[in-house]
């Protein structure tokens, strides 16, 4: 799989950059609002004016110390804040608030699962709150314009240990970091949107080596796909530099993905100096048992914990539960439905996982419509099962009531109602439409008749047809056999 000689191991750290949903800034009362006029949501505190001292968002700890809590770290009961100098026209106070020698959480780890179902974890050095700088837009017309709308937005900062060991690694641990933020709903993890940031920290070492080889960090991937290709990239281009006999030179690298390749951004002698030190301006951050206390009753299900559980209380395909529990709007979509089912079996809770994976995300992908917004609630879906399940409708019909739902968020039976839905299950009725169409086919019921079997699917269709797809498969099949058999004789 790995287009790299096997002789070589790839060594990986990410940093991982998260944007927290918090309403308002890290140290001022600025909001948010993400999309706002260019230089709207600023005050002297964000804006770094002399005179102005930053107070900490107590939300962004909350954030902080659930993110710690659903990755196992351990949360310091006293940490500080230190300042991160660097000279930027995005950074208007000329540092950025972040921490350095005493983050809030660290030891933690991810847990990453293999093809072959093995789990690995994967160890966090660290998470770390700092706040964000601003944007600059370089506009080919005036140049190069700065919005410093982002400064002060509040980012935890996630380290891992340099223990992933493939690109596609790499992918995994990411897409499980996201659907941690997300599950927490501290961060909406849009990779492309900027909400999520990923720097790539690799070397290359001889396999079965413990010393780790000299390092270069990868930046500007704005997808999960590109962090794996840009991985790819520079492992390759280290092994290449090792095999000719040149060495890694340790440096920074924007991958560029037009071109598929990574040139480098700055050598080690112009790399910047930060001189860190503690922010004179905030008090350590002091985190009470009480408050870890507090944060780990608001935590979610695990989401691995969740897919288990669908699996072994539902008793669906872990390929269903994996798809499923992707995302927690959809899991909880998922047993909204299952609450709501009239007959809870196996069976049934099939059927509302066929419905949710197929109809349900089908309609969500295209529209590109969020599972919140659903128009049909996942009571109506688990009512419109109960209908197909009791023989109210045919599964075929319900396609149609399920459109219907969608277009006007009426319940199934409202609609059934509505549009005179019902499932004809009425034998008589159903015996007057058979021989019609027995009679209307003579020719492909001699031919039946006469021992081509399969011509009794053709007349099972043409009566459903007749009944307009609401006649009741089931009696339908039986008065066709029942009526074949008498003419056999
Ligand atoms: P820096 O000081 O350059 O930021 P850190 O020691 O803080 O480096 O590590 C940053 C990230 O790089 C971490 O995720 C860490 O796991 C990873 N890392 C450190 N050394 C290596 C290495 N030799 N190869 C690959 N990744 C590494
Ligand atoms: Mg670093
Ligand atoms: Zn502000």
């Amino acid at each position: 799989m790995s287009s790299w000689d096997p002789k070589y191991e790839p060594v990986i750290g990410l940093e991982v950059h998260a944007q927290l949903l918090t309403q308002s800034k890290a140290f001022c009362g600025c909001s948010t609002n993400f999309g706002a006029e260019p230089n709207s949501n600023v005050c002297p505190v964000c804006l770094g004016l002399p005179g102005v001292l930053p107070v900490l968002n107590l939300s962004l700890v909350d954030y902080v110390i659930r993110m710690g809590l659903a990755t196992h770290c351990s949360i310091a009961p006293r940490s500080i804040f230190a300042r991160k100098n660097y000279f930027y026209p995005d950074l208007p106070k000329g540092y950025q608030i972040s921490q350095y020698e005493e983050p809030i959480c660290s030891g933690g780890f991810v847990e990453i699962e293999l093809e072959d179902g093995l789990r690995k974890r994967i160890g966090l050095t660290r998470i770390h709150m700092e706040e964000d700088a601003g944007k600059l837009i370089h506009d080919i017309d005036v140049d190069t314009l700065v919005d410093v709308n982002r400064c002060g937005i509040p980012l935890i900062e996630i380290v891992s240990e340099p223990e992933i060991r493939s690109p596609h690694e790499a992918y995994l641990y990411l897409a499980k970091i996201r659907q941690i933020v997300t599950y927490l709903g501290i961060c909406d993890g849009n990779m492309e949107e900027g909400s999520l940031r990923c720097d790539a920290n690799v070397s290359v070492r001889l396999s079965g080596e413990s010393e780790l080889g000299t390092k270069t960090e990868v930046k500007n991937m704005n997808s999960f796909r590109f962090v794996e290709k840009a991985l790819e990239y520079e492992i390759g281009r280290q092994i290449g530099l090792i095999e000719s006999g040149e060495k890694v030179v340790q440096e920074t690298l924007l991958w560029d993905s037009g071109q598929g390749i990574a040139v480098p951004m700055r050598s080690k002698e112009e790399a910047h100096d930060y001189r860190y030190f503690p922010d004179p301006d905030l008090i350590p951050v002091i985190v009470t048992k009480e408050w870890i206390e507090n944060m780990s009753t608001t935590l979610p299900e695990d989401p691995t914990a969740r897919r288990d559980r669908f699996v072994a209380e539902f008793k669906i395909p872990k390929y269903d539960a994996d798809l499923l529990t992707a995302e927690k709007p959809l899991a909880d979509y998922f047993e909204g439905v299952i609450t709501n089912l009239k007959t809870k079996n196996e069976e049934n809770y099939k059927l509302a996982s066929n419905w949710t994976m197929g109809d349900v995300l089908r309609v969500v992908n295209t529209e590109k419509i969020l599972l919140v917004d659903f128009p049909v609630a996942p009571a109506h879906l688990a009512e419109m099962i109960n209908m197909i399940v009791d023989g109210t409708i045919s599964g075929k019909i319900a396609k149609d009531v399920f459109e219907e739902m969608l277009k006007t968020k009426e319940p199934p039976r409202a609609v059934v109602e509505r549009k005179g839905l019902l499932q004809v299950s009425d034998t008589a009725a159903l015996e007057g439409i058979v021989d019609q169409v027995l009679k209307q086919n003579a020719v492909q019921v001699a031919e039946f008749l006469g021992g081509k079997t399969q011509l009794f699917g053709f007349l099972v269709g043409e009566s459903m047809k007749a009944t307009k797809g609401k006649g009741n498969p089931k009696i339908v099949n039986e008065l066709l056999r029942k009526k074949l058999e008498e003419l056999k004789k």
